[in-house]
């Protein structure tokens, strides 16, 4: 069973990918985070968005895992944390718009997701890496709600940055992943839409299981 979420950065995503995989015994994986591990990797080898044939090597056979504890490891080293930084999140959007790059990515998310019953969260889950999924959702909220859950979560991770870096961070990240040459974030007529701007994350989780359990 696959179950496709797609939907801006701080839409919500992550957690309800992360409450479905424990309330429906699926495999929580976060694409983002498999961009990320790129960004981290270009980052540790002092390369910059340009150095696009490096970056595009890199990713070539880089090796990102997960474990059922939603950690992240890259080249078999925790680096769920670090992922998260700032310097990562600068860059991962211009690193994940790198179309070869994209290819690698979704060769290894849909290679994940073939051995598995999964619950997969990204950009392009429901559109480009499984578009045949069991479930296809969009889950939204307006950018002000967005930025004001993302700074609530980094200020509870410790993560430096301001609510006014945040917001401008997510509003650039909307547009970049809304105009890629590939994989852009778009809403179809076959995903459930669901806008979480004015809702609980319980409210959201039970409106995503009522959907699963009655289709
Ligand atoms: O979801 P998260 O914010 O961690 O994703 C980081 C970045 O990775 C996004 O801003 C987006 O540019 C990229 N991404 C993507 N396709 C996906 C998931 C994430 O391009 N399926």
């Amino acid at each position: 069973m696959i179950v496709a979420i797609d939907g801006p950065a701080g839409s919500g995503k992550g957690t309800i990918a992360s409450i479905l995989s424990k309330r429906l015994n699926l495999v929580n994986i976060d694409t983002g985070a498999t961009y990320r591990c790129v960004a981290l990797k270009a980052l540790r080898n002092n390369l910059k968005v340009e150095n696009k044939e490096e970056i595009i090597k890199l990713s070539n056979n880089i090796d990102v895992k997960f474990d059922l504890n939603n950690n992240v490891y890259l080249d078999g080293e925790d680096v769920t944390k670090e992922i998260r930084s700032k310097e990562v999140t600068q860059i991962v959007s211009p690193i994940s718009s790198i179309v070869e790059v994209r290819k690698n990515m979704v060769d290894l998310q849909r290679r994940l997701g073939n051995s598995n019953n999964v619950v997969m969260e990204g950009r392009d889950i429901t559109t480009v890496v499984f578009p045949n999924a069991d479930y296809k959702f969009y889950l939204d909220a307006t950018l002000e709600e967005r930025a004001k859950r993302r700074y609530k979560e980094y200020q509870e991770k410790n993560i430096d940055m301001t609510y006014d870096e945040i917001y401008e961070n997510i509003k650039s990240r909307d547009y970049n992943d809304s105009h890629k040459e590939i994989g852009s974030l778009m809403r179809t007529d076959d995903q459930v839409y669901i806008d979480s701007t004015n809702m609980k994350i319980d409210e959201v989780a039970n409106k995503f299981i009522e959907i699963i359990n009655n289709n």
